[in-house]
């Protein structure tokens, strides 16, 4: 009964009070919000609820959809109410303990495919702090011929990416738990890829609500300086590579330079900077002849 005894709400009304509500909120895209959620709340897609502004929603679907408004107006992320997220055009999997996949994050993604045209056969492809997998797995949908290895500290992320990878149906994967690179095997890959926690102690305080109050902390702090990761990876890296090898990784809006040196000065060469959505430097690239078998003795 309650499913066809509909609310006499249309979807024009809920969309108009609920970006209203949504923008007194301080959220920065209410419109887009509500729509996102709207249409969630209603088993529906975006471009239905333009083409249906008259139609009502049923009292299930008004309930729905006033829950999904609470937590947002809460500022809980839209992606972890919804549970999805678009990334190099799929669709992920996200829950509270994994970072959002961010668009500007599609770069390294765009680097790691360019880059693995330098190799041939099967490329060896490590995403370290995957998260919830969203750089390795599109990585892995996207190049048959490669081979990747997703690893992350967290027991949710690992979780994730499992699953994430089963709906996707990539199999040219293999997910590993392990902080950083203790439980992975030396001298094994062509390309490593990480967008690692790089957020610096004083910018913490800076990040929108949405961040602060909803999005795991391990994944975001890099460290007083925000560069304690990239030290560590960088100086860990050739004992990782099997070969020359690639270094990728994300980086935050004013660390290009710091990151550069530390690069340079770990014996790293051809580097490069990809600019993300902004035109900032956010993707670095820099090769490494990698360890002799001696070095690693
Ligand atoms: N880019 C993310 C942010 O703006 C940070 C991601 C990270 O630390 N790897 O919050």
């Amino acid at each position: 009964m309650d499913d066809t005894d509909n609310s006499m709400v249309t979807v024009r009304d809920a969309l108009e009070y609920a970006s209203g509500a949504l923008r007194e909120e301080g959220i920065d895209t209410p419109m887009l919000d509500a729509r996102l959620l709207l249409a969630r709340a209603m088993g529906r897609d975006m471009l239905w609820l333009v083409t249906h502004e008259n139609t009502c929603l049923t009292d299930t679907e008004a309930a729905r959809f006033n829950r999904s408004m609470t937590e947002r107006l809460a500022h809980r992320p839209v992606a972890y109410i919804t549970g999805v997220k678009e990334f190099y055009g799929r669709s992920f999997r996200v829950t509270e303990g994994v970072l959002i996949p961010r668009p500007d994050t599609e770069t390294a993604v765009e680097a790691v495919l360019e880059y693995a045209d330098r190799y041939a056969g099967q490329v060896r492809i490590l995403d370290l702090c995957c998260g919830s997998g969203a750089i390795g797995l599109s990585v892995a949908a996207s190049l048959p011929r490669c081979y990747v290895t997703l690893s992350d500290i967290s027991r949710t992320a690992i979780d994730v990416t499992v699953q994430n990878a089963s709906l996707l149906g990539t199999d040219n994967c293999e997910i590993i738990q392990s902080d950083l690179f203790e439980d992975l095997p030396p001298m094994s890959y062509d390309i490593i890829v990480s967008n690692p926690p790089y957020v610096s102690g004083d910018e913490m305080g800076t990040l929108s609500a949405e961040i602060q109050l909803w999005e795991p902390r391990e994944a975001l702090y890099g460290g007083v300086d925000g560069l304690s990761f990239y030290r560590q990876i960088i100086s860990e890296a050739p004992g990782m590579f099997r070969n020359r090898g690639t270094l990728i990784m994300e980086i935050g809006f004013d660390q290009a330079r710091d990151v550069e040196k530390l690069l340079k000065d770990a014996g790293y060469e051809d580097i490069s900077f990809k600019n993300d959505l902004a035109g900032i430097p956010r993707v670095v690239c820099a090769g490494h002849s990698g360890a002799s078998r001696g070095e690693l003795l």
